[in-house]
């Protein structure tokens, strides 16, 4: 099948928003794929889809991104990983975070890549041998003091490693770091973590390793600094629009819609929501949408400070009241728009609309968590990768 056939496939377009619904587009991710590929373009490009491909849907993503230039996919647990192959994704893919128990030889079966952070993870992993031989990916850890093996245990790891590899068990493919700091360049922990990554890989070369794929750089190392690039990149932020270094634009990739379900006309004086944290300073129109937080609105963005905004007929309005579970009130002014009018929570901004980034500031929190917290119950559509979102609104 073709890139573009199978991304046809995952299109189920109708014309009519008449529910809460996350449109991905899949044309910014072709187009932020292509613009983190040229920034690093003497290393190969993995395509992190974890968390559901942050939330725009794991396998129309590694689909996009395939198409567009990765060559590799990324993601947290072997049940990921066995969820894209299920859906017929035959590229390479490396999981790297799982507990000693998880199912590594179904992993290993399906030819599903295994970061190795300890040497208890290294002896599950050999021991999945019989499902065919493991190729892992040794993980230092080169400063979040998180995932990944202290450097006072590196040098252990990666002899019983290549013991490992003499015995047949498991060939160690790759060596991978992380950075605590890349979106901030200047700061001092980057270039500690590039040495403690080189040091890592010599350790590993010297004990009699050949890790093909060496990488250290995520999105925001991949945008600010080549020293970071090595053989791979992992990138999966700026898939989806986000520049945690802030220095490249790229296109966000989602935008949650949901129609106006009432407009009820109060007076001045009128108190709205939970707590009564808000009340109608003047007559005006309120416009119920029927999304919340457990949709993915954060309630931290509403309330007596809350700083959020929808778009309803090209204008920005107000978020009025607590966000509760289900529901968010907004002040439509004088505008008695009939319900069925759509609103949207935000979107690329083309229109004025809020961007994720705009709600996550609202929020105080980063765009990673709006685009990865949208709720289940709310529908997702998926704008083709040739189509531009304005075409499908
Ligand atoms: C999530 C993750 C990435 C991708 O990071 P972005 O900043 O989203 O590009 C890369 N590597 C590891 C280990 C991760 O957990």
């Amino acid at each position: 099948m073709t890139a573009a056939a199978a991304v046809a496939v995952e299109t189920a377009a109708p014309a009519v928003i008449s529910r809460p619904t996350l449109t991905v587009d899949l044309a910014a991710v072709a187009a932020n794929t292509r613009t983190l590929a040229a920034h690093a373009p003497a290393s190969a490009l993995m395509a992190v889809v974890k968390a559901d491909g942050f939330g725009h849907g794991a396998a129309a993503v590694a689909r996009t991104a395939l198409a567009a230039g990765a060559t590799r996919l990324g993601v947290t647990s072997v049940d990921e990983a066995l969820a894209l192959r299920a859906a017929g994704i035959d590229a390479p893919i490396l999981s790297w975070l799982n507990p000693v128990d998880a199912d590594f030889a179904a992993a290993v079966a399906v030819g599903i890549d295994l970061a190795v952070p300890s040497r208890e993870h290294l002896d599950a992993v050999a021991a999945a041998a019989n499902a065919g031989t493991a190729r892992v990916h040794l993980h230092l850890d080169t400063g979040l003091a998180r995932d990944g093996a202290p450097p006072a245990e590196w040098s252990q790891l990666c002899r019983a490693a290549r013991l490992a590899e003499q015995r047949g068990l498991l060939r160690v493919d790759g060596v991978m770091g992380h950075l605590a700091c890349a979106d901030v360049p200047a700061d001092p922990s980057n270039a500690s973590g590039r040495t403690r990554f080189a040091w890592g890989v010599e350790v590993a070369r010297a004990t009699g390793l050949r890790p093909v794929h060496r990488h250290l750089a995520a999105t925001a190392a991949t945008l600010t600094d080549p020293r970071t690039h090595h053989t791979l990149v992992r990138v999966g932020a700026g898939l989806f629009g986000i520049d945690p270094s802030g220095t490249v634009r790229l296109r966000p990739a989602q935008t949650l819609t949901a129609p106006v379900v009432s407009v009820r006309r109060v007076r001045a004086g009128t108190p709205v929501g939970y707590g009564h944290t808000w009340t109608a300073p003047a007559a005006t129109h309120l416009g119920l949408l029927p999304l919340g937080y457990a949709d993915g609105l954060p309630r931290s963005a509403s309330g007596p400070d809350g700083r959020a905004e929808v778009l309803v007929r090209g204008r920005r309005r107000r978020v009025v009241g607590l966000i509760s579970m289900d529901q968010a009130v907004v002040d439509l002014g004088d505008d008695a728009v009939p319900p069925g009018e759509v609103a949207t929570v935000f979107g690329p901004g083309d229109d004025g609309e809020p961007t994720a980034a705009d709600w996550a500031a609202w929020a105080g929190t980063i765009e990673h968590e709006i685009v990865t917290g949208i709720g289940r119950r709310v529908a997702r559509r998926t704008a083709p990768a040739r189509a531009t979102l304005r075409s499908v609104r």
